[in-house]
């Protein structure tokens, strides 16, 4: 097989050559069709998060080897089964679910694959779908896209469900009651589509991009707040007619924490999603007083794809703005995106695709 590696961290990419897996047990082996390009393979090229006060996570610490196929957001056919492997037969075209673990902790054997104390997430600690092949755990891990473009669905794996999952966390909330989107790329414009398909209908998206903010009204939102500079938590204040009850914050960096936090009334949820990265002080005489929430949210189950899987065959989830570009052109889609170049979503196409 081949693929295209991180060999070491912060340089480019590089094609090469593997030995082709072989599938045992319950495993499948796909030939990969589409891979999303994702804003966290950018953290995972550079190998570490930044934790705010000069401190630094290493994903080498976490466990992460290399050289790594990146990509996590994959739609492949399936083109060999372990001997236990059942449910998917050759030829089936599938969006293979990523944030798998060691498969017998009950976390994993409960559907909540992603909250595993040891995670094998494909394309982060095994080879993912930055390759012309991949190998899924588990048939479970297999989501049918049917009718839906193979491109787009491929995008669910990772930021479809990271919305999907964040947005629940927010759930209930009354139709008409602001809800605030933090950052209007991939994850954004994902949001505004998902919050749209469950019949939510106020939806302030913050972005510092004129452009992202112009984009996020074409996809639906209610009004749009430049995030940019002083007065944000104002600006958002005004946008929603006075402090909100929910903000989604795909950013999550120091500066949009701060603003996001700033804005939420009484019994209000903060839900933090984004990796950019940072640190934030909270007073807390504050957090008791008004009873306040942060959150995190970490992808989502598999059950979390296959109900957006579902919501987008009813033809309530609108179809997100995506690039694709050959497989062999990953590092170049990669640098696009770390230079800020990229609305909405890039996919890689393979050769098969
Ligand atoms: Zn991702
Ligand atoms: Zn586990």
């Amino acid at each position: 097989m081949r693929a295209w590696v991180v060999v070491e961290n912060g340089k480019p990419l590089q094609q090469i050559e593997l030995p082709t897996p072989e599938p045992t047990g319950t495993q499948v082996l796909l030939e990969v069709t589409h891979c999303g390009v994702c804003h966290s393979d950018l953290h995972i090229w550079e190998g570490f998060y930044d934790l705010g006060g000069g401190k630094r996570m290493s994903l080498k610490d976490r466990g992460v080897v290399l050289p790594l196929a990146m990509g996590h957001e994959i739609v492949g056919r399936v083109a060999k089964l372990g001997p236990e492997a059942r449910g998917v037969k050759v030829g089936d075209l599938r969006i293979v679910y990523p944030w798998v673990g060691c498969g017998t902790c009950a976390a994993c054997t409960g559907e909540q694959d992603n909250m595993c104390l040891t995670p094998r997430s494909i394309g982060v600690y095994q080879n993912g779908g930055y390759g012309s092949h991949v190998v899924a755990p588990h048939p479970r891990h297999l989501v049918d896209p049917g009718t839906i473009d193979p491109a787009v669905a491929a995008t669910y794996a990772c930021s479809g469900i990271t919305v999907y999952s964040a947005i629940r966390k927010i759930m209930p909330i009354a139709a008409g009651e602001a809800v605030v989107v933090v950052g209007a790329g991939g994850l954004g414009m994902n949001a505004i589509a998902v919050l749209k398909a469950l019949g939510h209908g106020n939806i302030v998206v913050v972005d510092v991009s004129a452009e992202k903010r112009a984009a996020a009204m074409q996809a639906g939102a209610t009004k749009t707040v430049d995030g940019t500079g002083e007065g944000v938590t104002q600006r958002i204040l005004d946008a929603c007619g006075g402090p909100v009850l929910a903000v989604v914050d795909l950013v999550n960096g120091t500066a949009t924490a701060r603003f996001a936090f700033d804005a939420l009334r009484k019994g209000g949820k903060l839900v933090q999603v984004g990796l950019f990265g940072g640190d934030l002080t909270v007073p807390l005489p504050l957090m008791a007083i008004r009873a306040l929430t942060i959150q995190g949210s970490y992808v989502g189950t598999p059950a979390d794809l296959r109900e957006l899987v579902a919501l987008a065959q009813s033809g309530k989830l609108s179809a997100l703005p995506v690039a694709t570009v050959p497989q062999a052109q990953a590092n170049d889609a990669l640098m696009r995106l770390r230079d800020g170049r990229i609305t909405g979503r890039v996919v890689l196409r393979s050769d098969v695709a």
